[in-house]
C-alpha cells in the first residue's frame, strides 16, 4: 500500500491511498482536528478523475469540521473518498481502507457515507479500530436512519419558520435523491402527511418510492423546478445552482444532502429571493452524532433522540439571527461553527 502526503494549506493532513492489490484508490482529508480527531464518512463514488475526488473530500472535510463543531461532539472535520463505482467495492478494498486508517493512527474515524453499507465498514473494522456506525449491540450502526429523522425535524422547523405551520399534513415536498438518507426521510414525512415528489437517477428507488408512498415522479430538473413548498436535495452535492434557483419555486430548502450549494454565493442568492435555506451542516448533522456516541461508547436511544430533538430549535435560533442581521443562515451558521473551533482553539 501506497500512503502519498499532499500539503493542502489550512487543512490538517490530507493522504492520497492506493493499494492496486486490493483495488483501492482512496483520498483520506482531514480538514480541521482542534476539537478531536476527524470524524465523518467514506464515499465511494467513480469519479471522473482523482482531482475532482481530491477536490470533492477536501470540501466534505471542511464541512465536517463544521458540522461537528455545530453538533456539540469531540470531533473534528474528516472525510474519505474511494474513486470507484460502488458495484465493483470488494471486501479487499474496504480492509485495504482499514490498514491506511491504521497508518492515520486514529487522526480520522469513518463511518458510512453514500454507497457505503455497514457489511462494507465491517470489513473495515476486522482491520481497524477506527470506524463507527457498525452496530454492536443493537447500538448506533448505519447512521442513515438517524439523519433522515434530523432533517424531518429541520423540515418541521423551517415550516413553522417560513411557513408559520404547526405540523406537515399536505405539506408539498420534492426530495431530490431516494437513497438511504432519501428513502427514509420519505417514510417520515409520509407518515406525517406530506405529500410527495420524488427524483433520482436509479429508476428502481423512484418505482419504490412511488409505489410505498404514493409520490409524484420526476426527473432531477423538473423536481428542482417543482409547484412544492419544501426541495429537499438528497443525493450528492451541488444540487443548487444559480441556474436552477431561476426555477426554484419552493420557499424552502432543507434536505440531508451535504454540500448542497454549487458556489457559496447562492445562499445569500436565495435569501435575497425568499428562500429559506436550512443550512446543509446543520440539518443533516444527526448521522455523524450517532457516530460519534458510538466511537464515544455513550450511544443510547434517549441520548440520540434527545440529540436529534435538538435540530429544530438550533435551526430556529440559526433562522432568528439570520432575520435579525438580515444576513444569510449558511454564513451565520460558518459564523458559528468558526467560532466554536477558534474558541476550543485558544482554550
Ligand atoms: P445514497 O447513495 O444511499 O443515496 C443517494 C441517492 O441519490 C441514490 O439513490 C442515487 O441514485 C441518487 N442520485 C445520485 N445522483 C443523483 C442525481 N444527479 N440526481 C438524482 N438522484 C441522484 O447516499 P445517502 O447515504 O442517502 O446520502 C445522500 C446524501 O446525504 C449525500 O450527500 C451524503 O453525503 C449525505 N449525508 C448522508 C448521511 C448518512 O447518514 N448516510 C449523513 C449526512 C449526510
Amino acid at each position: 500500500m501506497e500512503l502519498r502526503d499532499i500539503p493542502v494549506e489550512g487543512w490538517r493532513r490530507v493522504v492520497h491511498v492506493r493499494d492496486r492489490a486490493a483495488r483501492l484508490d482512496a483520498v483520506i482529508s482531514v480538514h480541521d482536528a482542534s476539537l478531536g480527531p476527524g470524524c465523518g464518512g467514506v464515499r465511494v463514488f467513480p469519479y471522473s478523475s482523482f482531482e475532482d475526488g481530491l477536490a470533492d473530500a477536501l470540501r466534505l472535510s471542511r464541512a465536517m469540521s463544521f458540522k461537528n463543531a455545530l453538533a456539540g461532539i469531540p470531533f473534528g472535520g474528516g472525510k474519505a473518498v474511494i474513486i470507484a463505482d460502488p458495484k465493483d467495492k470488494t471486501a479487499e478494498m474496504f480492509r485495504a481502507f482499514g490498514r491506511a486508517l491504521n497508518e492515520l493512527g486514529g487522526l480520522y474515524h469513518t463511518a458510512e457515507d453514500s454507497g457505503v453499507s455497514e457489511r462494507d465498514l465491517q470489513y473495515t473494522h476486522e482491520i481497524s479500530q477506527w470506524v463507527g456506525g457498525i452496530a454492536a449491540g443493537g447500538k448506533g450502526g448505519n447512521p442513515s436512519p438517524y439523519t433522515a429523522r434530523g432533517v424531518w425535524r429541520g423540515i418541521e422547523a423551517s415550516a413553522r419558520c417560513r411557513l408559520r405551520r404547526s405540523d406537515l399534513r399536505g405539506l408539498k415536498v420534492a426530495i431530490i435523491g431516494v437513497g438511504a438518507v432519501g428513502m427514509a426521510l420519505a417514510e417520515l414525512l409520509n407518515r406525517a402527511g406530506a405529500k410527495l415528489v420524488v427524483a433520482d437517477v436509479n429508476p428502481q428507488a423512484v418505482a419504490t418510492a412511488v409505489k410505498r408512498f404514493d409520490a409524484v415522479a420526476m426527473s432531477a430538473e423538473e423536481g428542482v423546478g417543482a409547484d412544492v413548498d419544501v426541495l429537499a436535495p438528497c443525493a450528492l452535492g451541488g444540487a443548487i445552482t444559480k441556474e436552477r434557483l431561476v426555477r426554484l419555486k419552493a420557499s424552502i430548502v432543507a434536505g440531508g444532502a451535504n454540500n448542497q450549494l454549487a458556489t457559496p454565493d447562492l445562499d445569500e442568492a436565495m435569501r435575497a429571493m425568499g428562500v429559506l435555506y436550512a443550512p446543509d451542516y446543520v440539518i443533516n448533522a444527526a448521522g455523524v452524532i450517532s457516530v460519534g456516541l458510538e466511537i464515544l461508547g455513550s450511544w443510547s436511544e434517549e441520548e440520540m433522540t434527545g440529540r436529534i430533538d435538538a435540530i429544530g430549535p438550533r435551526l430556529l435560533r440559526l433562522f432568528e439571527r439570520a432575520e435579525r442581521e438580515r444576513r444569510a443562515t449558511g454564513a451565520i451558521a460558518d459564523e458559528m461553527a468558526i467560532d466554536v473551533i477558534r474558541s476550543k482553539r485558544a482554550a
